[in-house]
């Protein structure tokens, strides 16, 4: 039979139910756990309530709730699992009520010498977490002098899970900033690297290219300026790698700025086309803009925006096969200026369209590539659009080519 009415049973379980939202609305662990032993303490008519929790470490339970003026103190103390009845409960994993504690041999009686109070019950539960006893949470003393009842003991015990789920998401979250901050770091020292690498290497490669064009001019035979030529391609390739990373550098750490002018898109794309003309040519590639003509204009840094579009050409003309084909069409779309550069090269796998765009990503692992880069060049693109406020996607069908769009907003300043 229950020892409470049933008006006390109903006003019991409101109040648990009251609590339990008031404490799903706390993130503050202290908080939270100080909230649970208060209404532990008032539903079940006790004197007092603490949290215990395991330490691994110590292999003992230390207090992380207590009520009163002792409770800095009363943390310095570490219950035995041997030797206590918090411990006992700990490792049976399931609730203890001890009428007469003050006569029991398994009470610890360092709590009660340590805050001159007399233990004379205690009603202890576990607290876990899925079927891992994580701690004990301990209510001590009824005020009435009654005895300790089995409605107290499910009192307790929905508390303790709630008090375990909380310590558990505090866990996690300490888990994941702790994480967060090292990736954080991680990606710190990545931008230290390819500030000081890019910076680094601009010099000596300078002076390589440099001396390899005056080799070049002054050497008389053949050989000797199609070796020095060699120099030069490479040094040129490294010379982009380098500029590419540079790029990355300043535009991560914020430092990119953006040197505005009146940039008319369609000439631009006209400027980039003729730039890859040689390199469209080598590989016997056509490329045709559509509409060329009339003019489609708007604010940005034009350097930047010559290096988005010039990487994405660069892509088609690279996974593009020999006679292949590239058509580029700009056109105005509402308040915005729309490209589109479409080849009908090798496609992108449908799994791979998202990654693309990120640092470093490439579609072929880079021990089997065939295709060399870094895959960096998107990364920039997408980087120098967005400072724009536009946007970059693809389309593409494996086998058969790809699209790749960038939107740009229309800004007349
Ligand atoms: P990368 O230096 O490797 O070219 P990017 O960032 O420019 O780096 O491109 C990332 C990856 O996207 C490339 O490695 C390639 O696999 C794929 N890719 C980019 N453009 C195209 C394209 N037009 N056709 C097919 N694959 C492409």
């Amino acid at each position: 039979m229950s020892s409470l009415s049933e008006e006390q049973q109903i006003d019991r379980l409101t109040r648990l139910l009251d609590v339990s939202r008031q404490l799903s609305a706390t993130l503050e662990l202290d908080s939270l756990l100080q909230l649970i032993i208060e209404v532990a303490s008032e539903l079940t008519f006790s004197e007092s309530c603490l949290i215990l929790l395991y330490d691994p470490q110590t292999k003992s339970l230390e207090f992380i709730a207590s009520p009163g003026v002792r409770s800095k103190e009363i943390k310095t103390i570490r219950v035995p699992i041997e030797g206590s009845i918090a411990g006992a409960v700990f490792k049976k994993g399931s609730p203890l009520i001890v009428q007469n504690a003050h006569s029991d041999p398994r009470l610890f009686r360092g709590v009660d010498q340590f805050i001159q109070h007399t233990t004379k019950s205690i009603l202890a539960v576990p607290m876990m977490i899925q079927d891992r006893t994580i701690g004990v949470i301990e209510l001590v003393n009824k005020k009435d002098g009654n005895n300790f009842s089995k409605e107290d003991q499910t009192t307790l015990s929905i508390l303790a899970s709630h008090a375990a789920v909380a310590i558990q998401n505090t866990n996690l979250l300490v888990t994941l900033k702790k994480a967060n901050e090292e990736l954080k770091a991680l990606d710190r020292l990545k931008s230290d690297f390819i500030a000081i690498a890019s910076h680094e290497l601009r010099t000596p490669l300078g002076i390589v290219l440099g001396h390899a064009t005056y080799l070049e001019d002054i050497l008389e035979d053949r050989e000797g300026r199609e070796q020095a030529e060699i120099i030069i391609q490479h040094g040129e390739r490294l010379k982009n790698i380098i500029e590419d990373l540079g790029n990355i550098d300043t535009f991560q750490s914020g430092k990119s700025r953006l040197r505005k002018s009146s940039i008319d898109i369609r000439k631009l794309i006209q400027e980039v086309v003729q730039e890859y003309q040689e390199m469209a040519e080598t590989k016997n590639i056509s490329i045709s803009i559509d509409n060329p003509q009339g003019e489609l204009k708007t604010t940005g840094d034009k350097e930047k925006l010559h290096i988005a579009f010039g990487n994405i050409l660069k892509n088609a003309l690279i996974y593009t096969n020999d006679r292949g084909k590239i058509h580029i069409k700009t056109n105005r779309v509402g308040n915005f200026i729309e490209t589109s550069i479409i080849d009908n090269g090798i496609g992108i796998p449908e799994s791979d369209l998202e990654k693309i765009f990120e640092r470093f990503y490439q579609v072929e692992s880079h021990l089997t590539r065939r295709y060399g880069g870094m895959g960096l060049g998107l990364s920039i693109a997408k980087d120098m659009v967005m400072l724009h406020e536009g946007k970059i996607w693809v389309e593409s069908v494996l086998g058969k080519g790809s699209k790749f769009t960038v939107l740009l907003p229309i800004k007349i300043e």
